[in-house]
């Protein structure tokens, strides 16, 4: 038997010596960039894909929804944590993105679970993408349903595993865009081949909703299709928290009655439900986020050395592959030296010997910002 100190001990050595260890920086922001330890640098590492985090619109919907509304919500949704401005984001949410029913939840974490946790049993299958979000693949491992993976964005393997479960209701879960790699989902192949196989497919559009398809829709829409289910989250593009299930009216029931992370957790402030409806807006209305969002990825892409193995993305998610987690912190550092954080991702959050720079575009950048990277890349990167 491990006492529980011993075991602590141990993991974290272990953690120390694969190069592995995780440190939180203490960051204060201003505009794009950080004041990281009394220097200002060019933020290169968040998600606020169209910079609305601080946005003064969104800001002033907020400060009004807590005059109106006040702080927390007081209780979940059952009880009495369903207010107005949730009503009113969860149907503009509906109609905007196309479904009967929107649900909120605190987190995108949390709204993955509750679907699959909720949705799965023993007699279901259950076919991931091998690169899904951790909530994802967490949440699958410890349902009762057959879990298998198939291979990245490899429609011909989920084709393959859809064949030998055609006696089980399958639900095949992808993300639109992929977190760590910035590529695309081919969803209008998943989609087809879900449909013959009369599965479910849901996307997590985390990373898609705001940024790809018409009005700022997501992946879905940017593939001309649509997903059973949909996974919107509110921290990366919308600039803000929490995020919704979009499903139809009778899914949306079963997750009212049963999805445990929905019933028995307090409802997200009224004022931050508010808050949302503004983001929501704000998305719609600025085309121009999108569109300086293309120009800074051309602009990236042009001025990066040909040399550099990189493939360009159709998303700001910009992914330096560099092999080593060594290599990719001391990057990382140098970097940081010239003025831009850039944060290095290592195993396990990618695959071995997949360490990389994750670089990440806003549309709050300037076009000197990205330049200034990219030529800054150039230099650091054989040094
Ligand atoms: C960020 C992310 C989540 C988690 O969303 P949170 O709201 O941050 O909990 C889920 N899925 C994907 C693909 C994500 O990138």
């Amino acid at each position: 038997m491990q006492q529980f100190n011993e075991h602590i001990t141990q993991a974290l050595a272990d953690r120390q010596q694969q190069g592995l260890y995780r440190q939180r920086e203490c960051l204060e922001r201003i505009a794009q960039q950080v004041n990281y330890q009394g220097k200002m640098l060019l933020n290169f590492s968040s998600n606020d894909y169209l910079g609305l985090a601080q946005e003064p619109r969104l800001l002033q919907a907020w400060q009004q929804g807590l005059q109106r509304y006040g702080a927390g919500s007081g209780a979940s949704p059952l009880v009495t944590g369903f207010n107005k401005p949730h009503q009113q984001l969860e149907q503009q949410l509906a109609q905007w993105l196309g479904y009967d029913r929107a649900l909120l939840f605190n987190s995108g974490f949390s709204a993955n679970q509750a679907v699959l946790f909720t949705l799965l049993n023993k007699t279901h299958s259950l076919l991931q993408d091998k690169l899904n979000h951790a909530s994802l693949i967490e949440a699958g491992m410890l349902s009762p349903a057959n879990m298998k993976r198939f291979k990245h964005n490899n429609v011909a393997h989920l084709r393959q595993l859809l064949t030998q479960q055609v006696d089980q209701a399958s639900l095949v879960v992808t993300e639109g865009v992929f977190s760590m790699d910035g590529d695309l989902a081919p969803l209008a192949d998943i989609s087809k081949a879900t449909q013959s196989s009369s599965s479910w497919l849901m996307v997590d559009d985390a990373h898609g909703c705001g940024v790809l398809g018409e009005k700022g829709r997501g992946s879905c829409d940017f593939a001309n299709i649509k997903a059973d289910i949909l996974i919107v989250t509110f921290g990366k593009a919308f600039g803000l928290q929490g995020a919704a299930v979009l499903c139809n009216e009778q899914t949306a029931e079963y997750f009212v009655q049963f999805a445990r992370h929905f019933i028995y957790s307090t409802a997200m402030p009224p004022a931050q439900a508010y808050a949302l409806s503004t983001a929501c807006e704000l998305i719609q209305q600025d085309e121009w986020r999108r569109e300086k969002l293309a120009h800074l990825s051309a602009e990236f892409e042009h001025v990066l050395d040909d040399a550099i193995a990189f493939n360009n993305t159709q998303s700001p998610i910009k992914p330096l592959l560099v092999g080593s987690s060594e290599k990719a912190m001391q990057l990382s550092q140098m970097l940081n030296q010239r003025g831009c954080w850039v944060s290095a991702i290592r195993p396990p959050t990618v695959p071995v010997n997949s360490a990389r720079l994750r670089i990440t575009l806003t549309a709050s950048h300037n076009i000197e910002d990205v330049k200034y990277l990219a030529t800054t890349i150039n230099e650091v990167m054989y040094d």
